[in-house]
């Protein structure tokens, strides 16, 4: 059993977005609310970050998160990486150096670009291959390629949990992965997909396809209204919230 927090479930600029007035960065309800999509996967022995863009660190404090055993970056986009920095109190903490996990090319780019970060270990690159098994502490990840435009992004399955953050469409080796889900937490950029992103479009043809119990909605641009796509969707599928937990049996 393991505990799930949603840290963030906003898309690239966050929700509400710079310079937007629209109704749903506008909107009062703090469900409408979105930080840069990452998430925090934990049990009695092991704590996973996964991703760690712009908000990190107001995603950490106010998740209380104290110790980290590992921290998987998915991809090398800044909203997903631009926090690195942070994670480097987890070294001076825990008194030992905080392990990275990512793709060989991510890992060699993330390392020079923040080649101070790494020269004198505040943080450790580990470099994995997309379809590795990995263990952190006690819990044991089901890595999988996903494609997101022009580069690809890892995805994650634990037991019957699946994290598919920043994914336009699955390479036919991943698909066994997707099978058997009890929930899967799913990019959904918009009703459309985009060239990078899924949308609601493909996620109802997955949702037929593989079967999932539940399918959790993130990534979110300010197109999307909480209070509004809640009303549309199956009953399966819902939108995240920042701050929203839950247990994986
Ligand atoms: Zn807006
Ligand atoms: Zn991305």
């Amino acid at each position: 059993m393991f505990q799930v927090t949603v840290l963030g479930c906003g898309g690239s600029v966050g929700v509400p977005m710079i310079g937007c007035s629209c109704k749903v960065c506008k909107s009062n309800s703090l469900y409408n609310k979105r930080t840069r999509s990452a998430i925090f996967i934990s049990d009695e022995n092991s704590n996973i970050l996964v991703d760690f863009g712009f908000d990190i660190k107001d995603q950490i404090v106010q998740a209380e998160i104290n110790k980290l055993d590992g921290a998987i970056l998915t991809h090398d986009h800044a909203d997903h990486v631009a926090g690195i920095d942070n994670l480097r109190l987890f070294t001076r903490i825990q008194q030992r150096p905080l392990n990275i996990y990512t793709d060989y090319t991510t890992a060699a780019a993330v390392e020079h670009r923040y080649q101070y970060l790494f020269t004198n270990k505040q943080l450790i690159m580990n470099s994995i291959g997309f379809f590795d098994k990995l263990n952190i502490g006690n819990l044991s990840l089901q890595l999988f390629r996903q494609h997101h435009g022009s580069i690809d992004s890892i995805g994650i399955r634990i037991k019957n949990f699946v994290y598919s953050s920043d994914i336009v469409d699955f390479p036919v080796e991943s698909k066994q992965y997707l099978y058997n889900i009890e929930i899967w937490v799913l990019d959904c950029t918009g009703d459309q997909s985009s060239k990078t992103h899924a949308g609601l479009d493909k996620i109802l043809q997955w949702n037929e396809e593989y079967q999932p119990q539940q399918i959790f909605l993130t990534n979110m641009q300010h197109t999307i209204d909480y209070h509004e796509i809640s009303t549309r969707l199956p009953k399966n599928i819902r939108p995240l919230y920042d701050g929203y937990k839950f247990i994986v049996n």
